[in-house]
């Protein structure tokens, strides 16, 4: 096992820096960089970290990356380290390393226009074969590799650019489906293969713009599956989400997203030991990729969070202390912008404060730190007293339970000062156990169970920060990958909670509330997903799609019954859009949204991720709605509602551009009501108990948005 120790201090100062960042999880993972002098070097030190020896060895011109991007599949059934050498004649280094490696046989591959003859005489000498693998360009290439495999599966990816068939190679490499190039049109090499192969399932990498349907569907070739995202990124992600049944390591690849030579040679080595590679940007982690790389993490980084000090409002218009660590708690009243208030300790994403002698609760998020306190135990039998000077004799304030944390916010001789419930005094040092690990501790934590972090070429591709951002060591720019994530399990094999659908007690949506209440409302429901898209789809086989359906049917029956005018942009289980894709599904749903005009906008969805033990729900709105801050409200109510009427953890209300929310003229809100991807809640989610009380706590957000709760 092997242990790494990771100074606090320095996370600290970092994550301090970060605004709105406290509770962020950062990534701690170890790393280590293959690289070499150039790209040739890395291609060798990426041979001699898989490789003892190899049967069979691929050269590749170091420039020529066409011709390498869709050889993983191929290559890896080989099991053959791919080495980059100069054209013309082969690099001493490689020379070194054929010599270390005896291949019975080489392949060159590239036309000879990479890879000259004279490369093939050079070649003779360190093997007893090779054969040459190229076509006139990248795409016949591409088959020509792909010929070599015998499967039912294709991969299709866009030749043009190297990033998407990056993100397969990996994937390709380990199930050994043949992977081909194509461009905006279907090239006539990879039509003839398509049509003498006919593959059962295909796999289509990137989006609609990079791979149209169109082009093959004028072959009646139908996509099974579309990995596409926004950006590279994004699609990188997918495919690595797709391909986690096909991950045994603990470890990761990190390739740059920007420049592929490093990442040609990795992805061969990532497919032989099982692992996902990963693209990223030179200087920091983009939000899809950090989170994939969060949610392969199994070990907790210790909670780097300062639990007491001093902290600046920076709230515009003030900032609410509430009665308790909660968006629901009662304001007692509000802050002034600019004030700077004692942080006697933290909840949460929330902040224990006094002002003006209230005692209550702020958010996290408004609050930038400026000092932070160490932090004491009260180690006395039964109580400490705080005295009003440091002094025996001096006045007792009040007394401090054995066992409270306090915050030191200053200390003379023998006497620390401290605030206790708003007041503030001096207490024995004696009695008083300071915390270490919060100020200036060191903590160690292992890291093993996390695996490594193969970073792919030196730090002009992938930089030291970067690197540092994987190890937990500097922060991300992002403020995607700043959020506060869900915590990882306790426990790495703790028992599976069994969910018994008799437990769920039936909520009267109506208890308590004036008939037709929201008489005058319109309001659109929007089931996420639908017809060929199912969402998500749960460990049990369950479809998100059919659940967003029947929340959304038992919503409409009580809106419908609270005299709200409803209508639903789907109430089967269909596609909104006339010809389905992504894009125009949403679309459809935006469309009716802007043409009907309705008061609220309510779009139900569950949640996924491959860590499975995540449970909980969340609430989104967009910055980009026209309507922001009555989407923020509605979405902290609804948050709020759902949280408290089912139970579930609460992940909280986050803002993101979602189309059906940015685009939409109306307050509009996604709720993600639980994890499909949680065996335990896909359980519930399939309960139509649950199904109708989830609709219940959206009702009774959407009165406590209109103010009339208690009316
Ligand atoms: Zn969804």
């Amino acid at each position: 096992m092997k242990k790494i120790v990771i100074a606090v201090m320095v996370c600290f100062a970092f994550l301090w820096n970060a605004p709105a960042s406290t509770s962020a999880s950062p990534l701690v993972y170890l790393t280590e960089r293959i690289s070499g002098q150039d790209r040739i070097e890395t291609s060798i030190s990426i041979s001699q970290k898989g490789w003892t020896s190899a049967q069979t060895v691929i050269l590749c011109e170091y420039a020529d990356y066409p011709d390498s991007i869709a050889a993983a599949p191929f290559v890896s059934s080989l099991d053959a380290p791919i080495l980059l050498t100069g054209g013309k004649t082969l690099d001493p280094r490689v020379i070194s390393e054929l010599q270390r490696l005896k291949p019975q046989k080489i392949i060159l591959l590239g036309g000879t226009g990479c890879l000259t003859p004279s490369i093939e005489k050079e070649a003779e000498r360190y093997t007893l074969s090779w054969e040459r693998i190229g076509g006139s360009n990248r795409y016949e290439t591409s088959v020509q590799l792909a010929s070599k495999l015998t499967s039912d599966s294709l991969i299709i990816a866009n030749g043009d650019n190297f990033p998407d068939a990056l993100s397969a190679a990996s994937y390709a490499g380990i199930q050994k489906i043949p992977m081909v190039l194509t461009s905006k049109t279907l090239p006539s090499s990879v039509a003839e293969y398509c049509k003498k192969t006919l593959p059962k399932h295909i796999i289509v990498i990137g989006g609609e713009q990079a791979v149209p349907t169109s082009s093959l569907s004028q072959l009646n070739l139908t996509i099974e599956t579309r990995l596409g995202g926004q950006d590279r990124y994004e699609t990188n992600a997918k495919v690595v989400s797709y391909m986690a049944s096909s991950i045994e390591a603990n470890d990761l690849f990190l390739a740059s997203g920007l420049n592929f030579p490093d990442a040609i040679a990795g992805t061969v080595l990532a497919a032989k030991l099982k692992a996902p590679l990963l693209l990223t940007e030179k200087e920091d982690i983009p939000p899809a990729v950090y989170t994939k790389m969060r949610e392969h993490m199994q070990v907790e980084p210790s909670a780097a969070i300062a639990k007491s000090g001093q902290g600046k409002i920076t709230a515009s218009g003030g900032l609410n202390l509430r009665d308790t660590p909660s968006a629901s708690g009662k304001a007692l009243l509000v802050i002034p912008q600019g004030t700077t208030v004692e942080i006697t300790s933290q909840q949460g994403q929330w902040y224990q404060t006094t002002y003006q002698q209230k005692t209550g609760w702020i958010s996290v998020n408004y609050v930038n730190i400026t000092q932070t306190y160490k932090q004491g135990k009260v180690t006395a039998f039964g109580a400490l007293n705080l005295r009003g000077n440091p002094s025996l004799t001096a006045e007792i304030l009040t007394t401090i339970p054995q066992g409270a944390v306090i915050p030191i916010t200053g200390e003379q001789n023998e006497w620390y000062k401290t605030i206790y419930q708003g007041t503030s005094g001096w207490v024995s040092k004696e009695f008083v156990s300071i915390l270490s690990t919060d100020s200036t501790g060191t903590e160690t934590i292992d890291l093993t169970p996390n695996g490594k972090v193969y970073v792919l070429g030196g730090s002009g591709v992938i930089s030291e920060n970067t690197q540092r951002i994987i190890e937990g060591k500097a922060v991300s720019k992002y403020q995607d990958n700043l959020r506060d994530f869900p915590s990882l399990p306790s426990s790495l094999d703790g028992p599976a909670s069994t969910y018994d659908p008799a437990k769920e007690v039936l909520l009267d949506p109506f208890q308590g509330i004036t008939a037709n209440i929201l008489k005058g409302k319109k309001i659109l429901i929007d089931p996420g997903h639908g017809g060929p898209d199912s969402g998500a789809v749960g460990p049990s086989d369950t479809y998100e799609k059919n659940n967003n359906l029947a929340i959304a049917l038992y919503l409409n029956d009580i809106l419908t019954e609270a005299g709200a005018a409803v209508s639903m942009t789907r109430n089967t289980d269909i596609s909104p859009a006339p010809a389905y894709s992504e894009a125009a599904d949403l679309e459809a749903r935006v469309t009716l949204a802007n043409n009907t005009n309705p008061d609220l906008f309510i779009s139900i969805h569950n949640n996924a991720l491959s860590n499975s033990e995540v449970r909980g729900t969340a609430t989104y709105y967009s910055d980009e709605n026209p309507q922001v801050s009555n989407c923020a409200k509605l979405a902290e109510i609804m948050e709020n509602t759902v949280v408290t009427t089912l139970n579930t953890d609460r992940e909280g209300v986050k803002e993101a551009d979602f189309y059906v929310l940015a685009a939409t003229k109306m307050p509009s809100v996604l709720v993600e009501v639980g994890y499909i991807s949680n065996p335990y809640e896909e359980a519930r989610l399939q309960n139509p108990v649950f199904q109708k009380n989830a609709a219940t706590a959206v009702f009774h957000g959407i009165i406590e948005y209109y103010g009339l709760a208690g009316k």
